[in-house]
């Protein structure tokens, strides 16, 4: 497939939004793909590049983008920024520039849709300053055989962010009806092997291989994630359940096989290297190839520490072994995936659990097993005063679902008005804190797209000010005066005294006394609150 179809393609499904005639659409392009191309193809129309489980980052940011396209069209990066400013989008920006210099050149070779991947290939990952001149050719090049429509999508897949609204759901179920196969068992098959595209590529062969795909090591899962409930509830649903604590840290997955070990992150980054005291206790609790899942957590003196010590630890790159005298960590285990070559997730918790307990000595996390409310209530008890955050309730024969969010796993902790919000703009600060951002602009989603709901200016200290401005400098998409406006990615947990509605947002609520709590760089874009959650919590508020 040519570049130039795909782009076409993307740009009828920009104008459809309707979701079933867009899986409709994607459905009837997937039989003529090839072996090579179907993966690419998957993942590109949902604006990723890379398997979901591959820690490989493409990493081109928006300076290197906005340098590329300037040299291509030979003007300068601030007439591109400005381009951005007046369309309100860096693809459609591209696309203008584009047809602007077509009139002046041809571009030279047909860009096919492989190619394009194989170059990003190249240039994932590669870290240092060489690289960044790398990239930049790598970026003139693929922009300069670029028609303006093609500009348009690569503009947006270099950025990972494609805008068509094409999610993994739709993907699924383009998947089932093309290749005539029950979409549980693509979601499970994806579930199990983290990579839509791979998950395409075998549904082609048939719905026997889709059945028998197997977790690998190395190959990190999505984490099971929980939702909000009650011990009342979670019992008279399920009868008995298991409880643990729930661990105020950060989420994990261990990886060993062979002698090898590595960690991930709860967004599946490498972080073996940032952990080396944790990986050393884990290997030393099993000798087995296993796949495992835990929080770990920062001690000082028997007592856990603010969350942030440890999410400091998993991003460090430099100074390891002093950070480590400073905060220590310990993992607490509560979930086996894979064991000696077997897939352990369709299994009941309880059977995991026992498969746990033999193959791990230690750091696993202890576990009640009750039906009695006032029990379970004790050990909630327990559990705050210890200083943990609560309790998680995990229904006995469930089995392990990565990236579903299910009644199967109940977190209860003291009720907190926080909400995760993404951070899309900032304004500079003032006085001494001219050099940081001092003002942030948060969003919420529907949908998929980021709706504003606030800003926030106060709870930060001067470190956690400098800690943004490190991670959000790179993020600038445009520039206007003293307002900023960020690529999204980055998440903040803010309080509040309580919710508004106000005209002044486009979802209708606004925050009254926003105030920042913690930067929550473990959590993904899509975890951030929704519109209708913002709305349940504002119809619950007692004068609403
Ligand atoms: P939350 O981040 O508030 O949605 O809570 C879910 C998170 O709690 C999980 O993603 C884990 O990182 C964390 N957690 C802590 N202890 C446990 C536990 N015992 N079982 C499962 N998750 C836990």
């Amino acid at each position: 497939m040519l570049f130039r179809e795909f782009s076409a393609i993307c740009q009828q499904i920009e104008v459809i939004r309707g979701r079933l005639e867009i899986i409709d659409l994607i459905s009837q392009r997937l039989p003529a793909l090839s072996d090579e191309e179907l993966p690419v193809f998957v993942r590109f129309i949902m604006g990723r590049i890379f398997p979901d489980w591959s820690p490989e980052k493409l990493m081109i940011g928006p300076n290197l983008l906005y340098e590329g396209v300037a040299y291509v069209v030979g003007t300068k990066k601030e007439t591109v920024i400005e381009t951005i400013n007046r369309t309100g989008d860096i693809g459609k920006a591209v696309e203008l520039l584009l047809a602007e210099k077509e009139q002046t050149s041809f571009f030279s070779e047909e860009l096919e849709l492989v190619t394009v991947y194989h170059e990003f290939e190249k240039i994932a990952d590669t870290g240092g300053k060489k690289s960044q001149r790398e990239k930049l050719l790598v970026v003139r090049k693929l922009l300069a055989n670029a028609s303006p429509l093609e500009g348009r999508y690569l503009a947006r897949i270099m950025l990972e962010d494609l805008r068509i609204g094409v999610g993994e759901g739709s993907i699924r179920e383009a998947v089932a009806r093309a290749f005539l196969i029950d979409s549980g068992i693509v979601e499970h098959a994806v579930q199990a092997l983290n990579d839509l595209g791979y998950v395409a590529q075998l549904a082609k062969t048939g719905e026997a291989a889709l059945r028998d795909v197997h977790i690998s090591p190395f190959h990190p899962v999505k984490m099971m994630l929980a939702q909000q409930g009650s011990i009342m509830s979670a019992i008279a649903e399920n009868g008995t359940i298991a409880a643990e604590y729930k661990y105020d840290g950060s989420r994990f997955q261990f990886h060993r096989q062979g002698g090898q070990s590595k960690l991930y992150s709860r967004k599946l980054e490498d972080v073996t290297n940032a952990l080396p005291d944790v990986l050393a206790i884990l290997n030393e609790s099993t000798t087995t190839d296993i796949i495992l899942d835990g929080e770990v957590i920062a001690m000082k003196e028997g007592k856990p520490l603010p969350f942030q010590a440890v999410l400091r630890r998993f991003r460090r790159k430099h100074g390891i072994s002093k950070m480590q005298e400073e905060v220590q960590l310990f993992p607490n285990v509560f979930d086996i995936l894979y064991l000696n070559g077997e897939t352990l997730i369709d299994l009941p918790l309880m059977e995991r659990r026992k498969r746990l307990e033999t193959a791990v000595s230690g750091h696993i996390a202890p576990q009640l097993v009750s039906n009695d409310p006032a029990v379970v209530e004790a050990f909630y008890h327990r559990a705050l005063d210890a200083g943990h955050e609560g309790i998680m309730i995990k229904a006995p024969e469930s089995p392990y679902t990565p990236g579903m969010r299910g009644k199967n796993w109940i977190k209860i902790k003291p009720e907190v008005d926080t909400l995760d919000l993404a951070v899309v703009g900032a304004e500079w600060g003032e006085g001494k804190r001219a050099h940081y951002f001092g003002s942030f602009l948060l969003a919420c989603q529907k949908n998929g797209e980021l709706i504003t709901l606030s800003k926030v200016a106060t709870g930060f200290s001067d470190e956690q000010l400098a800690e943004a401005y490190d991670l959000l400098h790179d993020r600038i998409i445009t520039k206007a005066g003293k307002e900023v406006r960020f690529e999204p990615g980055l998440i903040f947990e803010v309080g509040y005294s309580e919710l508004q509605v106000s005209s002044n947002y486009p979802g209708g609520f606004a925050l009254r006394f926003p105030r920042f709590i913690r930067i929550r760089d473990d959590k993904d874009i899509t975890e951030i609150e929704t519109l209708d959650s913002i709305r349940e919590r504002y119809m619950r508020q007692p004068n609403s």
